[in-house]
């Protein structure tokens, strides 16, 4: 994987193929799982600096690194703390525009941190793609957090939080390398790439 561009319109976006696109709050671990998914230390940066993240970021899964046809793209973290309301507000319309008008968005990728479970925020753009009936799937972040001894019930009480079972949901960890062989491999399922 290898970083392409970045923009605030999704017009300003090279067109692809087929891309997965990925959300979730600030902090739910976005980054880290990014970058344990493309083998980098630091191809997605985190997010100390809330500025760098407003931007929609495109990698290519392909080396064909200016013109990709299959691409990996990260949108920005919503939820936060120390950003101001109206800043906030600007960031939806355009996540929104991204996700609603990208033709080549084949699958969507909710991140909900596993060690907290699903917040509001995470539960309105659940619903909201399922309004559009919008292709996604929750992934779970951060499973070395949770306790084994907690697990089965953590899992449960996330999905029924995601109103989802339990087998729907992909967990992973970017620090223990959790889940990240099974989510490539699903990257390349949406995408219809040959593994
Ligand atoms: P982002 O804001 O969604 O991009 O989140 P980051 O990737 O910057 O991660 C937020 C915080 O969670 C950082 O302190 C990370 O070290 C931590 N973190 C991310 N992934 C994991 C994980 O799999 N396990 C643990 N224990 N911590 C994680």
């Amino acid at each position: 994987m290898s970083f392409v561009t970045s923009a605030t319109d999704v017009a300003d976006l090279p067109a692809t193929e087929a891309e997965v696109a990925v959300v979730g709050r600030s902090n739910v671990g976005k980054s880290s799982l990014i970058n344990a998914l493309a083998n980098r230390k630091n191809l997605a940066h985190t997010s100390k600096t809330p500025g760098r993240t407003q931007l929609i970021n495109l990698f290519a899964l392909d080396n064909k690194s200016q013109t990709p046809t299959h691409a990996f793209v990260d949108l920005p973290g919503y939820g936060f703390a120390n950003v101001p309301a109206k800043v906030q507000a600007a960031w939806q319309p355009m996540i929104e525009a991204y996700l609603t008008d990208r033709e080549s968005l084949a699958m969507i990728m909710v991140l909900v941190d596993g060690a907290v479970g699903p917040t509001k925020l995470d539960v309105q753009m659940l619903e909201w793609l399922r309004s559009l009936a919008l292709p996604h799937t929750v992934v779970a972040t951060k499973h070395d957090k949770v306790k084994a001894a907690k697990r089965d019930a953590r899992k449960k009480e996330l999905a029924e939080g995601c109103r989802l079972e339990t087998g729907d949901i992909v967990w992973t960890s970017a620090s223990k390398a959790v889940g990240i062989e099974k989510l490539r491999d699903l990257t390349r399922l949406w995408l219809d790439l040959d593994s």
